[in-house]
Protein backbone atom coordinates (compact mmCIF):
# COMPACT_ATOMS: atom_id res chain seq x y z
CA UNK A 1 0.00 0.00 0.00
CA UNK A 2 2.35 2.51 1.30
CA UNK A 3 4.67 1.84 -2.22
CA UNK A 4 1.80 3.52 -4.27
CA UNK A 5 1.93 6.43 -2.06
CA UNK A 6 4.95 8.24 -4.63
CA UNK A 7 2.90 7.24 -7.48
CA UNK A 8 -0.36 8.18 -6.65
CA UNK A 9 1.46 11.96 -5.36
CA UNK A 10 3.01 12.33 -8.43
CA UNK A 11 -0.11 11.79 -10.75
CA UNK A 12 -1.71 14.34 -8.13
CA UNK A 13 1.05 16.88 -9.08
CA UNK A 14 0.53 16.93 -12.59
CA UNK A 15 -2.92 17.03 -12.94
CA UNK A 16 -2.56 19.53 -10.19
CA UNK A 17 -0.10 21.79 -12.62
CA UNK A 18 -2.49 20.88 -15.59
CA UNK A 19 -4.89 22.74 -14.03
CA UNK A 20 -3.05 26.14 -13.06
CA UNK A 21 -1.82 25.59 -16.39
CA UNK A 22 -5.40 25.51 -18.20
CA UNK A 23 -6.90 28.10 -15.34
CA UNK A 24 -4.08 30.43 -16.70
CA UNK A 25 -4.92 29.96 -20.41
CA UNK A 26 -8.43 30.77 -19.45
CA UNK A 27 -7.56 33.80 -17.78
CA UNK A 28 -5.98 35.00 -20.73
CA UNK A 29 -8.45 34.01 -22.96
CA UNK A 30 -10.90 35.72 -21.02
CA UNK A 31 -8.25 38.96 -21.16
CA UNK A 32 -7.83 38.83 -24.77
CA UNK A 33 -11.70 39.04 -24.93
CA UNK A 34 -12.41 42.10 -22.42
CA UNK A 35 -9.29 43.88 -24.71
CA UNK A 36 -10.92 42.72 -28.00
CA UNK A 37 -14.10 43.95 -26.77
CA UNK A 38 -12.81 47.54 -24.92
CA UNK A 39 -11.20 47.91 -28.27
CA UNK A 40 -13.82 47.44 -30.57
CA UNK A 41 -15.90 49.68 -27.92
CA UNK A 42 -13.58 52.28 -28.31
CA UNK A 43 -13.55 52.66 -32.34
CA UNK A 44 -17.27 53.02 -32.03
CA UNK A 45 -17.06 55.97 -30.13
CA UNK A 46 -14.60 57.40 -32.22
CA UNK A 47 -16.59 56.84 -35.54
CA UNK A 48 -19.94 58.19 -33.05
CA UNK A 49 -17.89 60.76 -32.24
CA UNK A 50 -16.59 62.07 -35.54
CA UNK A 51 -20.01 61.22 -36.88
CA UNK A 52 -21.98 63.78 -34.39
CA UNK A 53 -19.57 66.35 -34.82
CA UNK A 54 -19.72 66.64 -38.43
CA UNK A 55 -23.38 66.85 -38.46
CA UNK A 56 -23.50 69.37 -35.16
CA UNK A 57 -20.49 71.72 -37.67
CA UNK A 58 -23.61 71.17 -40.46
CA UNK A 59 -26.23 72.62 -38.63
CA UNK A 60 -24.55 75.05 -35.89
CA UNK A 61 -22.47 76.77 -38.65
CA UNK A 62 -23.71 75.68 -42.20
CA UNK A 63 -22.30 78.91 -44.09
CA UNK A 64 -18.67 78.52 -42.65
CA UNK A 65 -17.00 75.75 -40.96
CA UNK A 66 -19.39 73.27 -42.55
CA UNK A 67 -18.09 74.41 -46.00
CA UNK A 68 -14.64 73.92 -45.67
CA UNK A 69 -14.53 71.27 -42.31
CA UNK A 70 -14.78 67.76 -43.86
CA UNK A 71 -15.70 64.87 -41.84
CA UNK A 72 -12.36 62.90 -42.62
CA UNK A 73 -10.69 66.03 -41.00
CA UNK A 74 -12.00 64.95 -37.28
CA UNK A 75 -10.69 62.56 -34.93
CA UNK A 76 -12.65 61.07 -32.75
CA UNK A 77 -11.62 60.05 -29.05
CA UNK A 78 -13.53 57.10 -26.81
CA UNK A 79 -15.02 58.79 -23.55
CA UNK A 80 -12.37 59.38 -20.68
CA UNK A 81 -13.01 59.15 -16.85
CA UNK A 82 -16.69 60.99 -16.78
CA UNK A 83 -16.35 62.37 -20.19
CA UNK A 84 -17.90 61.46 -22.97
CA UNK A 85 -16.79 60.63 -26.65
CA UNK A 86 -15.04 63.60 -27.98
CA UNK A 87 -13.71 64.67 -31.57
CA UNK A 88 -10.80 67.17 -32.69
CA UNK A 89 -10.43 68.94 -36.19
CA UNK A 90 -7.29 70.60 -36.44
CA UNK A 91 -7.86 73.91 -38.97
CA UNK A 92 -4.18 75.01 -38.89
CA UNK A 93 -2.21 77.56 -37.31
CA UNK A 94 -2.86 76.23 -33.78
CA UNK A 95 -6.60 76.47 -33.64
CA UNK A 96 -8.90 73.52 -33.77
CA UNK A 97 -12.48 72.33 -33.11
CA UNK A 98 -13.41 70.50 -30.15
CA UNK A 99 -16.89 68.60 -30.23
CA UNK A 100 -18.03 67.24 -26.98
CA UNK A 101 -20.81 64.38 -27.05
CA UNK A 102 -23.66 65.29 -24.21
CA UNK A 103 -24.82 63.81 -21.13
CA UNK A 104 -25.57 60.05 -22.16
CA UNK A 105 -23.04 59.36 -24.67
CA UNK A 106 -25.54 58.08 -27.00
CA UNK A 107 -26.00 61.49 -29.25
CA UNK A 108 -29.64 61.73 -28.77
CA UNK A 109 -28.73 65.46 -28.20
CA UNK A 110 -26.55 67.23 -29.43
CA UNK A 111 -23.07 68.51 -28.29
CA UNK A 112 -21.05 71.17 -27.85
CA UNK A 113 -18.32 72.54 -29.90
CA UNK A 114 -15.67 75.23 -29.20
CA UNK A 115 -12.88 76.55 -31.18
CA UNK A 116 -9.44 76.41 -29.24
CA UNK A 117 -7.01 78.87 -30.64
CA UNK A 118 -3.74 80.67 -29.23
CA UNK A 119 -3.78 83.87 -27.84
CA UNK A 120 -2.15 86.26 -30.63
CA UNK A 121 0.21 87.79 -28.59
CA UNK A 122 0.95 85.47 -25.64
CA UNK A 123 -0.26 82.03 -27.42
CA UNK A 124 -1.93 80.91 -24.55
CA UNK A 125 -4.92 78.96 -25.36
CA UNK A 126 -8.44 80.33 -25.85
CA UNK A 127 -11.62 77.88 -25.77
CA UNK A 128 -14.56 79.10 -27.19
CA UNK A 129 -17.77 77.85 -27.32
CA UNK A 130 -19.56 77.87 -31.28
CA UNK A 131 -22.89 78.38 -31.75
CA UNK A 132 -23.40 79.80 -34.65
CA UNK A 133 -21.56 81.13 -37.87
CA UNK A 134 -21.59 84.58 -36.22
CA UNK A 135 -19.72 83.12 -32.83
CA UNK A 136 -16.52 81.71 -35.21
CA UNK A 137 -16.85 84.84 -37.06
CA UNK A 138 -16.16 86.97 -33.63
CA UNK A 139 -13.47 84.22 -33.20
CA UNK A 140 -11.51 84.66 -35.70
CA UNK A 141 -11.55 88.11 -36.08
CA UNK A 142 -11.67 89.31 -32.75
CA UNK A 143 -13.95 91.82 -31.10
CA UNK A 144 -14.21 94.70 -33.18
CA UNK A 145 -11.93 93.23 -36.07
CA UNK A 146 -9.17 92.88 -32.99
CA UNK A 147 -6.71 90.70 -32.98
CA UNK A 148 -7.99 87.66 -30.87
CA UNK A 149 -6.18 87.79 -27.04
CA UNK A 150 -6.31 86.54 -24.15
CA UNK A 151 -7.85 88.36 -21.00
CA UNK A 152 -4.38 89.20 -19.72
CA UNK A 153 -3.10 90.87 -23.04
CA UNK A 154 -6.13 92.66 -23.69
CA UNK A 155 -5.99 94.52 -20.68
CA UNK A 156 -1.98 95.02 -21.48
CA UNK A 157 -3.07 96.76 -24.87
CA UNK A 158 -5.41 98.85 -23.53
ZN1 LIG B 1 -2.41 86.41 -24.18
Amino acid sequence: MTSNHPSVLAALTTLATDQVANFRRRQAAEAAEIEQWRREEEAAERAAAETAAHETLQWLTPDTLARVVTEEMWRGYPRHRGDGPTAVAHLGAGVYLRYATPGDGLGTVPGDLWLLQPCTDCGVRLSNPLWSDLDLATCLTGPNGLPTTCTLCFTARA
